[in-house]
């Protein structure tokens, strides 16, 4: 997998999947910004860092790499789990992110309950993994404070 992984573009809408009931919205990338994914980036779930430009701190996120059912799954999606608590939706703003390691392997699981448990335990990994060092440097990676 080609980690670290740098990615930015603007937050759109999803297909509605229903993750903000779940209590994990997840924003997405455009078209543009999956079609740069490299294909050996697998399916799964990641941790990394991510930047919105109207907030100026860095967050803690995960992301499931899936397949599109919009597109018979043969596009692939980017959805990012920013671990913080917003007072409001950020559709249009730019988001960047850094991912830095791979969680697991599905994003999806039978049943609604497992689904949730998994992501919690996901969201746990995520904030221990990116407390280490070596993920730290990434916090303050010049990519964040550039200009769009
Ligand atoms: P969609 O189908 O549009 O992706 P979601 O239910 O997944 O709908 O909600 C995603 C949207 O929720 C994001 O685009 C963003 O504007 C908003 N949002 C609020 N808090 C968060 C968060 N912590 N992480 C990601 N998105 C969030
Ligand atoms: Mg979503």
């Amino acid at each position: 997998r080609p980690i670290p992984y740098f990615a930015e573009g603007e937050v759109v809408s999803g297909f509605g999947r229903g993750s903000k009931e779940l209590g994990i919205p997840t924003a997405n990338f455009p078209e543009s910004v999956i079609q740069d994914l490299p294909s050996s980036f697998d399916c799964g779930v990641y941790y990394g860092w991510a930047k919105l430009n109207s907030y100026p701190e860095v967050f803690k996120m995960t992301m499931c790499v899936g397949w599109n059912p919009y597109y018979q799954n043969t596009v692939k999606t980017m959805e990012t789990h920013i671990i913080h608590q917003f007072d409001s939706d950020f559709y249009g703003d730019v988001m960047k992110i850094i991912v830095l390691g791979f969680i697991r392997p599905m994003c999806d699981f039978p049943s609604l309950d497992a689904l949730i448990k998994a992501i919690h335990n996901d969201i746990e990994v995520a904030s221990k993994s990116l407390d280490t060092e070596e993920s730290l440097q990434f916090k303050d990676d010049p990519f964040f404070n550039a200009e769009q």
